[in-house]
């Protein structure tokens, strides 16, 4: 039997949630370090950061370089190495490094990163035996990819004084796409630590691959390798991606769109009754839980986040005492928990999205086990796993949940990134709504994975576009997409 506790730091009361099971005592860590004023970021798969932001985030959020073409440029390959340093322990350098080779794979992983952010990319040498000047690297990019967004040429650096160190990128004049990605690289260089070589900035209007490009065009010096210590940083699995996620970061910067979502909104007629339905690509979600004791009215809280899709969310506990209305299942907005979710007895069905925008459709036993989600809405049961129907009765809902015809609610995820909101009616003369099975099979049979229910009866609520589409009463929980 778990007992709450009672929290004093030097001292004071604390307002943290935390309770003993047989002796030992539990306290979300998040929630005990914010309330001693200090700052957690969650970073997945398995990061904490306290006080401080993880350097660079993995993917920027919620942007895309859909659209946008890149033409990497490994500098150097073939006969030609570029510049070679050779080991000499008597100044404590032990590796030796070939130019062209750290070129190659850097180029290779920018490429790949700027791929999964939805950009196109070409390679200029795809081996790293192969051989071009630096004309035929231009000339190749112009005919092949005259559509490019830009051309990034990579290499590294060497200089006679063992001492010179820092990451450079070199532009075309100081005017144009060239200039505004080489600044943003290098403001997001020096944000993540990574020593620059003077201010960061050369003019390289002599450089060919950068005067002979018809796009926009940077060369980029990641460091120097005659220098033993940066030498051995750019052969660190951990540097390189904090250079390259620096590089990344600065061209979404000039080049990333906002991922828009695209709302299908359809109705069917099903078993009698009207189904409301939106499939959802792309969506920022956004949850809102009321005060202890209020309610939230949909259009209006839709309004005031600039929602495009709001829906009824989660359930609510009725206090006979006071006859209040309390959210019960967990809600959670960037990390904060709201309301008053309180640990459940039985695992329950959750939808959570990721901080790079992915969503899920699982079960969590406690609000605690969803803080690691960027947003998250408890509800249940679960209707169907795998694409088949599987209704969630360990969940323990209560029989005017799971039995009989009602107006429902009920997410389900065609993919990680496809939502599919629904909204059944069931309280006019001409609608009988639909049975938990019945809605599953509808939505497994429309596509979904995985499906869950949410809050129904005369609390469904769905508003599109400024529009009613189904009109419940004010509620206490909130799924919008923004
Ligand atoms: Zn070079």
């Amino acid at each position: 039997m778990s007992k709450p506790v009672k929290l004093f730091y030097k001292g004071e009361p604390i307002q943290v949630q935390g309770d003993n099971e047989s002796g030992t005592t539990m306290v979300p860590l998040r929630a005990f370090a914010e309330a001693l004023g200090h700052k957690v970021t969650w970073r997945p798969p398995d990061e904490v950061w306290l006080d401080g932001d993880p350097p660079v985030r993995p993917v920027p959020e919620g942007l895309t370089l859909s659209g946008e073409f890149f033409v990497i440029d490994a500098g150097h390959g073939g006969g030609d190495p570029g510049a070679v340093d050779g080991i000499n322990p008597a100044e404590g350098d032990a590796i030796s490094t070939k130019e062209a080779e750290l070129n190659f794979l850097y180029a290779v992983k920018l490429a790949s990163t700027l791929k999964a952010l939805g950009a196109g990319v070409a390679l200029t040498r795809t081996k790293q035996e192969e051989y071009l000047s630096p004309q035929q690297r231009a000339a190749r990019a112009n005919d092949r990819y005259p559509h490019a967004t830009a051309f990034i040429s990579w290499h590294n650096n060497s200089f006679k004084n063992a001492s010179a160190c820092g990451f450079e990128v070199l532009h075309y004049y100081t005017t144009g796409n060239s200039y505004r990605m080489a600044k943003s690289i290098v403001a997001q260089a020096k944000a993540a630590g990574i020593p620059l070589h003077g201010d960061g900035l050369v003019d390289g209007r002599k450089i060919v691959v950068l005067n002979s490009t018809d796009m926009s065009a940077i060369l980029i010096e990641a460091g120097f390798i005659s220098n033993p210590q940066e030498e051995i940083n750019l052969h660190d699995q951990g540097y390189m991606e904090r250079v390259i996620m620096a590089v990344v970061r600065g061209i979404v910067d000039v080049y990333g769109k906002k991922l828009q979502p695209q709302i299908d909104y359809r109705k069917f007629r099903h078993k009698g009754t009207d189904i409301h339905l939106a499939v959802v690509r792309n969506p920022q979600l956004k949850t809102a839980a009321a005060d202890p004791g209020k309610r939230l009215n949909v259009a209006a809280v839709a309004k005031q986040y600039g929602a495009k899709l709001a829906i009824t969310g989660g359930y609510s506990w009725h206090r006979k005492e006071d006859d209040t209305h309390w959210p019960v299942t967990p809600v959670i907005d960037n990390h904060v928990s709201v309301g008053k979710p309180g640990p459940l007895e039985v695992p329950r069905a959750a939808l959570c999205q990721d901080v790079d925008g992915s969503l899920l459709i699982r079960k969590a036993q406690t609000p605690e086990e969803l803080l690691i989600y960027k947003n998250a809405l408890g509800a249940g049961p679960m209707l169907a796993v795998d694409g088949k129907r599987q209704i969630g009765h360990d969940e323990k809902f209560l029989a005017d949940i799971m039995e009989g015809k009602n107006p429902r609610a009920a997410a389900g995820l065609i993919d990680e990134h496809t939502l599919v909101l629904v909204a059944v009616e069931g309280r006019t003369l001409t609608d009988a709504g639909l049975t938990l099975e019945d809605l599953a099979d509808f939505l497994v049979a429309f596509g979904c994975k995985v499906v869950m229910n949410l809050d129904g009866g005369g609390s469904v609520n769905l508003w599109i576009d400024g529009k009613w589409i189904v009109k419940g009463r004010d509620i206490v929980n909130i799924l919008m997409v923004l």
